[in-house]
């Protein structure tokens, strides 16, 4: 193996290896925490990756489809390697917890969502867990020890969630998907306003000057944690 290709070795070697701890301590890494979202993006990564059984360098060989942008889909990207700037991740705006992992040479797929009322459950497995993520994520309220607590309690679930059997936590089918044609390459320009250097797909013109869709005014796509709407500045 090329010395310069080796740095995604490690995971591939905890993939083979069924390291789950091992790469939910590397999502935290890009994820800055650890939850029991994120752990079910490691488990679903980590058998799609098995079950393909495809290397990845960030070339497309692989490609993940996601359908939100949560916790999980951090622990997709880690395991995969299909990230928001190799192209190979690919998000469909339709908010459930969800991923479709192809191989590109063949088209071989596999869909994991996780089964209903999987956040009800996990309250159910976990009773401290409800009040204590209300207070501390959904109203904001927490102090400093609510949040080591959370924290704390998190990682425990996070490290048990890895344990469950995969059908109990997800529904899994394998499928054939038509690849998404690999990304192209755009040459650029500069915009005639702020002078600075744009995708050429994303030009627009103003006085016959080719402009950037901020300098016009114009809208565009934008991906928040709110999910996919047309903004302009
Ligand atoms: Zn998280
Ligand atoms: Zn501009």
């Amino acid at each position: 193996m090329h010395e310069f290709a080796a740095a995604r070795g490690p995971i591939e070697a905890m993939i083979r290896s069924s390291d789950l701890e091992g790469l939910l301590r590397h999502a935290e890494t890009i994820h800055g925490h650890v939850c029991p979202g994120v752990a079910w993006g490691i488990q679903a990564g980590h058998y799609a990756m098995t079950t393909l059984n495809r290397k990845n360098t960030g070339m497309e060989e692989v490609v993940a489809i996601v359908e939100c942008n949560n916790c999980f889909t951090d622990g997709i990207q880690t395991v995969t390697g299909c990230t928001f700037g190799n192209n190979a991740l690919i998000f469909k705006d339709l908010g459930k917890t969800a991923v479709t992992v192809a191989r590109r040479d063949d088209g071989a797929a596999v869909r994991l969502v996780v089964k209903p009322n999987f956040r009800q459950r996990l309250f159910e497995k976990y009773p401290a867990a409800g009040p204590l993520f209300k207070k501390v994520v959904m109203d904001r309220q927490g102090n400093e020890e609510d949040h080591h607590r959370l924290d704390h309690l998190w990682h425990a679930m996070a490290k048990k969630e890895l344990q469950a059997p995969i059908t109990e936590q997800f529904d899994i089918n394998h499928l054939t998907v038509n690849m998404p044609a690999y990304a192209r390459i755009f040459a650029s320009v500069c915009c005639s306003i702020c002078g600075e250097e744009i995708i050429e797909t994303r030009v627009c013109m103003r006085d016959g000057q080719p402009t950037c869709l901020a300098c016009a005014k114009e809208h565009y796509f934008i991906l928040t944690g709110n999910g996919i709407t047309l903004t302009r500045d």
